[in-house]
């Protein structure tokens, strides 16, 4: 039996083990998927030896990058990694985030250029797919220390933000919104903004979070983080079993999700 698992600090909350242990079981595989609350970064190769994949969550893509033997692509250029794979005795990073979020803004159309807010892991992977897809990027953030290891793209503080800029999509990475009352930034720096702007779309699931609500109020399209994390899910899983049954994993991980 293959055994997989998501590591991280906080994990309880973790909605994967229901989505991928319930795409294992609809696919008849025999693995089972749990999750590990990690505490000690040096610790963390030590964990994933024990498993045959696992996924990374926060504060560990970084300690997953570095602790990879063979380095996607994009992992090499995002600096993080949330999906590794034990063969061999040797570890292979993937970054299925940025897949995801390119899944999730599928039907986002004709965008330019995009602002995105926050500049730590997640910034950088959603930065790459954006990249990719040849959209202009300009990250910001609320202090300059994370800012610094964004050198391809345009970066900037909020209190340095051009507010006449027109941003097709605003996206919000930071983990405001967490709490109920929190935007990242000022709220006279993001209704100006979002009066330019066509698409918000907000990393955080689950909730009406503040951002969302507001950019709501000026008639933009939104989306928030829960196809993202279902199509993150969905090619961590396909990594982990060598299986391409894209749309019927995605329909267990769907239907995981919607269980109380
Ligand atoms: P990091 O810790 O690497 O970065 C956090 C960023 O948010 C930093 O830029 C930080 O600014 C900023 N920030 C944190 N709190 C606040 C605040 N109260 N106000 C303004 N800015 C703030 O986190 P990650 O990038 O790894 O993750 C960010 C979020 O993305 C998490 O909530 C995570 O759950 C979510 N996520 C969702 C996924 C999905 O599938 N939907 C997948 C991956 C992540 P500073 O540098 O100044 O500290």
């Amino acid at each position: 039996m293959k055994l997989f698992a998501v590591i991280g600090d906080p994990i309880v909350h973790s909605k994967s083990p229901r989505m991928h242990n319930n795409a294992l079981q609809v696919l008849m595989k025999n693995a089972v998927y749990t999750r590990y609350h990690l505490k000690d970064n040096a610790k963390l190769k030590e964990i994933v030896n024990f498993f045959n994949g696992v996924n990374i969550t926060i504060p560990f893509k970084e300690e997953a990058f570095k602790i990879a033997d063979f380095k996607d692509k994009s992992v090499v250029d995002i600096g993080c990694a949330n999906t590794l794979l034990n063969k061999n005795n040797k570890i292979y990073a993937y970054n299925t985030d940025y897949l995801g979020f390119l899944k999730a803004i599928d039907n986002f159309c004709n965008i330019k250029n995009a602002l995105i807010l926050g500049a730590g892991g997640t910034a950088r992977a959603l930065a790459f797919a954006l990249k990719i897809k040849n959209i202009q990027v300009t990250i910001s953030n609320r202090s300059s220390n994370r800012l610094k290891h964004l050198s391809d793209y345009e970066c900037c503080l909020y209190s340095n933000l051009n507010l006449h800029k027109k941003f097709d999509l605003v996206i919000n990475t930071t983990s405001a919104g967490l709490h109920d009352t929190d935007l990242p930034c000022n709220e006279i720096i993001l209704k100006n903004i979002f009066s330019n702007a066509r698409y918000a779309f907000d990393v955080i699931y689950g909730k009406n979070t503040p951002f969302l609500n507001l950019a709501k109020k000026y008639n933009l399209k939104t989306k928030d983080g829960l196809d993202m994390l279902l199509w993150q899910g969905v090619f961590a899983f396909e990594l982990f079993l060598d299986c391409k049954k894209t749309k019927e994993i995605f329909k267990a991980m769907e239907i995981a999700l919607k269980l109380p």
